[in-house]
């Protein structure tokens, strides 16, 4: 489950933050998951509940949202999602597609202390 690991990354950039910030409490930690990136969001919040214990992000809220894959063919230009797994330009049929978005597994922001409570 490299969940864990992906989690034990997290933890470590949230709690720099709030070391900067000279908080003393993680509320929210919400992040940007690509479709394609690979995470299994519950295995990603089971670790948070478990790696999370003892830190200043316990108790506090996993959230996230999914960013869809998007593409753009090399060919024409043209960006879109693609419905299935076939990556292929529907306006021009060319097969030599670019992936833009939807790989990503990143904070998008966190919340510390008092806000958004
Ligand atoms: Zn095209």
């Amino acid at each position: 489950m490299h969940e864990v690991s992906v989690m034990r990354n997290l933890l470590d950039i949230v709690e720099a933050t709030a070391d900067r910030e000279g908080a003393e409490k993680i509320n929210v930690i919400h992040l940007r998951i690509g479709e394609m990136a690979g995470i299994n969001y519950e295995s990603l919040k089971f670790a948070f509940e478990i790696l999370s214990k003892g830190t200043r992000a316990e108790g506090g809220r996993l959230e996230y949202e999914k960013v869809d894959l998007r593409v753009t063919c090399a060919e024409c230009s043209h960006e879109f999602s693609p419905e299935e797994l076939v990556f292929r330009c529907p306006e021009c049929g060319s097969g030599r597609i670019d992936i833009i978005s939807g790989r990503e597994m990143e904070v998008d922001y966190i919340l510390l202390d008092e806000e958004g409570t």
